[in-house]
């Protein structure tokens, strides 16, 4: 952009690429920040933002979110792009799987992907999503959040798409394509979540996820950056020839299967695979080898997610189909 970014104490000018802190507030006994880079373009284009880590064991997203880092040239864009790769650094810093570790008043603690956007006098789980939506996000034009297999669910790499009214927003079906997986997903009806609230704003948003069981595999992470390189080209932020994918599976909505019962979840049927409605997925079965619950299919459509932990109680998500657009 022609002129300087301030987001805090984080100030970069024209063809600039700075990195620092956004604070947020205070622990007991120390400041409570997370990390925030502007990459600054040398020419004028949209605002960008970035945003991984609302799970803090989502390895890939992360590692995705720094590897953009240090890949784009603020040289050769045009734009510029905030990327705040930990939002969720109290949990990337306990290890601490999904929620943001730090207890919400007494309460428990929160998914921060359901409380968009925030609130400037809560707990600091509000208090960073206010401050990451206010500061950063509105500034800009879009929003990627990239997630990342958490360390208990096994994911089919995906785009997120929000449905805001009954409509997807064009523009962001034409990023997805350019993300370039082969399922895309609606996401209906999600107050709270990053993507919903940011759409609701008029900023172009998505949610991308790759990667599995927390684990951090290359080959997942460099899927990510491909498909995030390919849509910085095909908003013209970086230069180079765009590869849009659109044969792709479309998802309209997300159905779940339920535990009846307790037990240890034998799951049978891995994720990514086209299930038919009634088919057996796997079975729950007793610490002494009986079957308690046959699992079926309760829609047919794509297995696109389960949960790695076998050891499941009654009333328990055990999968999540998506049903197609055929
Ligand atoms: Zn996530």
């Amino acid at each position: 952009m022609n002129e300087k970014i301030s987001i805090g104490t984080v100030i970069a000018g024209p063809g600039e690429k700075v990195s620092g802190y956004l604070s947020i507030g205070y622990k007991p006994a120390s400041e409570y920040s997370i990390p925030l880079t502007i990459i600054n373009g040398i020419n004028d284009g949209p605002i960008l933002t970035i945003i991984s880590g609302q799970h803090g064991t989502e390895y890939v997203g992360i590692c995705a979110a720094i590897e953009i880092i240090q890949r784009v040239d603020p040289k050769k864009l045009s734009g510029a792009i905030l990327v705040l790769p930990v939002v969720n650094a109290a949990g990337f810093e306990q290890r601490s799987r999904l929620a943001f570790p730090i207890e919400d008043e007494f309460s428990g603690t929160r998914n921060i992907n359901r409380i968009w956007p925030g609130d400037q006098n809560g707990s600091l789980a509000h208090v960073t999503i206010h401050m990451v939506f206010n500061k950063v996000v509105k500034r800009g034009q879009y929003l990627f959040d990239i997630h990342g297999g958490d360390i208990y669910e096994s994911i089919t790499s995906c785009v997120l798409v929000p449905k805001i009214g009954s409509e997807v927003d064009p523009a962001v079906l034409g990023i997805a394509e350019a993300i370039g997986f082969d399922t895309i997903i609606e996401v209906q009806n999600a107050r709270g979540y990053s993507i919903t609230e940011a759409g609701l704003a008029g900023i172009t948003s998505f949610a991308v996820s790759a990667g599995d069981s927390g684990r951090l595999e290359e080959k997942f992470v460099e899927e990510l950056v491909a498909g995030l390189m390919n849509s910085l080209r095909h908003l013209k932020m970086i230069e180079g020839a765009v590869e849009l994918r659109k044969n792709y599976r479309l998802g309209y909505e997300v159905v779940k299967i339920k535990s009846r019962t307790g037990g240890l979840f034998y799951q049978r049927v891995p994720v990514g695979t086209i299930v038919q409605k009634g088919q057996k997925i796997g079975e729950i079965i007793s610490m002494d080898g009986r079957i308690l619950e046959s699992v079926h299919a309760v829609e047919s459509g794509l297995l696109f997610e389960s949960f790695c932990n076998p050891a499941v109680n009654t009333g328990e998500t055990l999968g999540e189909i998506a049903l197609l657009r055929s």
